[in-house]
């Protein structure tokens, strides 16, 4: 069939493999572990899953379009006004929407190199380019500098997963000025905070909304798919201007976020002891995995966010392929980053297991 080049040339986003799919594949009877797509291991918020009981007899009604509800509570949340929010089925449809809005052919977007592949996907959607610009070798950094010397009058949006996905590094404030500075009239700098509630209590990182307080042309986005433990629910959002909400708002399909997600998103976000024990689980569970990549002798990325990319020094599909004989479910990257694994920081026992696999798969 002849299509535009904008759908041949996109490639289908390629998720973390299910857990019952690994297991028919492989014969695997035992528990399989999936520590793939940085999804909380201690499960969904359990104040999210208590309000669900009031969905069910309404579930014949479409939701909420506007999300009312869960606007006025996170517009609470972050000290905004309602009108500075839009929500999306996951922040995968936000990122969309973003190009859907703000990009047409002959514009530009900039982006690292590797990064979350959606923004690519909603930049070649929209028939415009990514301009790809290599992580800071070694450390695997934003590389602020080089992004900013590749805008040009053609940038309309400059991507910033901030912490990044897939490496858990996290940008400077001098880095977000610097790449602001440099925008030109009309662009946004798109900060990614996907990962900012495992980090929220460091003063020292930049914060989206700090920025857009100020008046600066940043979008922010976030998700209920990480901390608040809600992916299957699909709910993210973007925080930015009320009238950049409103144009995004135009290309929003009607009733796009479910009324289970925006009834558990509602609740999850006061669900301070579960945040609380999901930030806690982190933190340990890093120390726990980085004890392990020590005594393994590996090296592995500094990560504030909920995974850790480790260099196993051999090559990333045949570690992927060994781990997966053991049940445990990882995220390789072959092309982008050859010898390296990203892993999901789990519970304790996920994590010890994790190590136990790769410690046999090495030797
Ligand atoms: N941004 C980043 C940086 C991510 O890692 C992810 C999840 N993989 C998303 C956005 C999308 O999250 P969701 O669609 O589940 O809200």
């Amino acid at each position: 069939l002849a299509v535009s080049d904008r759908i041949s040339r996109l490639i289908p986003y390629q998720p973390g493999k299910p857990i019952d799919e690994v297991k028919r594949e492989l014969g695997i009877v035992g528990d399989v572990i999936k520590l793939a797509s940085n999804e909380n291991p201690l499960g969904p918020s359990p104040a999210g899953i208590a309000a669900l009981q009031t969905v069910l007899p309404t579930l014949a009604l479409y939701p909420d379009g506007a999300c009312h509800t869960l606007r006025l509570a996170v517009a609470k949340k972050h000290g905004v006004s309602p009108d500075s929010l839009i929500f999306g089925n996951g922040s995968d449809e936000v990122i969309h929407l973003l190009g859907l809005t703000f990009l047409e052919p002959g514009d530009e977007i900039i982006v690292g190199d590797p990064t979350f592949v959606l923004y690519e996907a909603a930049a070649t959607l929209a028939g415009a380019t990514t301009v790809k610009v290599p992580l800071t070798p070694g450390d695997l950094r934003h590389d602020a500098a080089a992004m900013a010397a590749a805008c040009t009058e053609k940038t309309r949006l400059v991507f910033v997963a901030n912490p990044h996905n897939p490496t858990g590094s996290v940008i400077s404030k001098a880095d977000v000025e610097t790449l602001l500075a440099a925008l030109p009239p009309r662009a946004f700098l798109v900060l990614d905070e996907a990962y900012a509630e495992y980090v929220e209590d460091d003063p020292s990182l930049p914060r989206a909304l700090d920025y857009l307080a100020a008046g600066a042309p940043v979008i922010c986005l976030r998700t209920f798919s990480k901390l608040y433990g809600l992916a299957g629910f699909r709910v993210g959002y973007a925080v930015a201007a009320p009238d950049v909400i409103a144009l995004l708002n135009q290309g929003r399909s009607p009733f796009n976020v479910n009324l289970a997600g925006q009834v558990a998103a509602t609740a999850a976000l006061t669900d301070t002891e579960f945040i609380a024990r999901s930030k806690q689980n982190n933190d340990e569970g890093i120390a726990q995995l980085i004890a392990g990549f020590q005594r393994l002798g590996l090296s592995w990325v500094p990560t504030r966010a909920n995974f850790i990319v480790v260099d196993t020094g051999r090559p990333a599909k045949a570690m992927f392929d060994a781990l997966l004989k053991q049940g445990i479910i990882v995220r390789a990257f072959p092309k982008d980053l050859p010898t390296h694994l990203r892993v999901t920081i789990g519970t304790p026992e996920q994590n010890a297991r994790f190590l136990e696999a790769l410690e046999a798969c090495l030797s």
